[in-house]
């Protein structure tokens, strides 16, 4: 922790003495003059003056969109957008810290306290001597051990962190915890909703929209007339993640404007699945309306006909429930299965439909067929000869929690594989006839 602290003073030092000493040296020199009492500020100014160089002025403040992770310490001046509090432990101690977003003019950036600094919401402060780190590709303010807040002179409204703080992105690029985001999207699908907010009903709008990059939902804490089929831009609106897939908020600063229906292609074009590579998706932790290609690798236990709880729909383990107990189970059909593309794995499920398309029967015959052999095990190892190590192709909504990465498939088709046997029979036959 005080390492990381120090490595942008350390920065400022060594790029003050353009080389002059190694940065080993330095943040053994910094950390001497710290360990006697001197004062950060001091100890910085006295170690480049003892080695001839000149150190920066460190007050220029910047603007946010001008900070980013190699910058060393940084000051500048934002409104706190949001504080919470947050309870972890570090080095076995608890201890709350803080986080949020900050913007100002020109950004909006996530941003955390490691101690308590009294932020409070809507105030305006001049930050000195904070470090960027960067996070999934985004940039994050840290506020330490040595950083120090002050309310600013002028304060900035919630007007100047207007739309042109929002960085504009096609959805394919959308994750959970973009602070401010400008996208242009067809509206695919729109329903009101209420949901309770500290025990008050509240009216909110969600739906899907598209881009010919791919397709994200959406949720709307106020009305913002927005219509099925029309072609909206979203200025600052913000993203949460939701088991890993990102979910548009359009907030109380979000500005939406109706463009000309043909600024985007039809939706039959837009509702085309991207496809991924699994690699990616793991870093992106998930996707709405995504397509894979890979081979199946394993078809899990609990394939084949299950039977679920009739209350909660978790299936059965030899006809319990883990919550409700010995239950009448239901009978449904199901494959768990892990398909791999070479760039990563996930876990895939498919629904009865995607089950009874893929055999090319329907449950009831797979029942009839179980009787018969007296076992439920007929259908599992009917998928296994008829899945594993062959190619297939998926579409669904792809999330992640404590498992890992998954896929419910809302679409499977086994893909005709490179050479089938029966070619591969009448290749050989034909080498062994030249
Ligand atoms: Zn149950």
């Amino acid at each position: 922790m005080l390492q990381q602290e120090l490595a942008p003073h350390v920065g400022d030092i060594t790029r003050a003495l353009q080389g002059k000493i190694q940065q080993e040296q330095v943040e053994a020199e910094l950390q001497r003059y710290l360990d006697f009492g001197v004062p950060l500020a001091q100890a910085k100014r006295d170690i480049v003056r003892n080695y001839g160089g000149k150190l920066a002025p460190a007050s220029v403040a910047k603007k946010l969109r001008d900070v980013g992770p190699h910058d060393g310490s940084v000051d500048f001046v934002a409104r706190i957008v949001t504080v919470n509090p947050k309870q972890v432990t570090a080095r076995g101690e608890q201890r709350t810290i803080y986080f949020g977003l900050l913007g100002d003019e020109t950004r909006v950036l996530p941003y955390t306290a490691w101690r308590d600094f009294q932020l409070q919401k809507g105030q305006t402060v001049t930050v000195r001597s904070a470090y960027v780190t960067e996070w999934r590709g985004e940039a994050q303010v840290n506020l330490g051990e040595r950083a120090s807040i002050q309310p600013a002179e002028q304060d900035l409204t919630p007007d100047a962190l207007g739309p042109r703080a929002a960085q504009e992105k096609h959805l394919a690029e959308l994750r959970g915890g973009i602070p401010a985001v400008t996208v242009t999207a067809r509206v695919l699908k729109v329903q009101q909703r209420e949901v309770q907010v500290d025990g008050k009903p509240k009216a909110l709008w969600s739906g899907d929209l598209a881009d010919p990059t791919g397709k994200v939902r959406f949720t709307a804490w106020k009305d913002f007339k927005i219509e099925e089929d029309a072609v909206v831009r979203v200025q600052n609106a913000y993203t949460r993640s939701w088991r890993g897939m990102p979910d548009l908020n359009l907030g109380d600063s979000t500005v939406v404007e109706v463009l000309s229906s043909d600024a985007l292609p039809p939706r039959s074009q837009l509702q085309v699945a991207r496809l991924l590579p699994i690699g990616e998706l793991e870093e992106l932790g998930g996707g709405a309306d995504v397509l894979l290609e890979g081979t199946v690798l394993e078809v899990k236990k609990g394939s084949g006909l299950i039977f679920r709880c009739p209350e909660c729909k978790r299936v059965l383990q030899k006809s319990e429930c883990r919550l409700h107990g010995k239950v009448k189970g239901t009978t449904d059909l199901r494959v768990k299965a892990v398909l791999d593309d070479g760039t990563g794995a996930l876990t895939i499920f498919l629904p009865r439909e995607t089950v009874e398309n893929l055999l090319g029967k329907s449950m009831e015959q797979c029942q009839e067929m179980a009787k018969e052999a007296m076992s439920p095990d007929v259908i599992e190892e009917e998928l296994v000869q008829r899945l594993v190590a062959r190619p297939m192709r998926v579409t669904g909504n792809a999330t992640s929690d404590d498992f890992g990465l998954m896929l419910i498939a809302s679409r499977a088709d086994v893909l005709q594989p490179q050479g089938s046997r029966q070619q591969a029979e009448q290749l050989l036959g034909t080498l062994e006839v030249s």
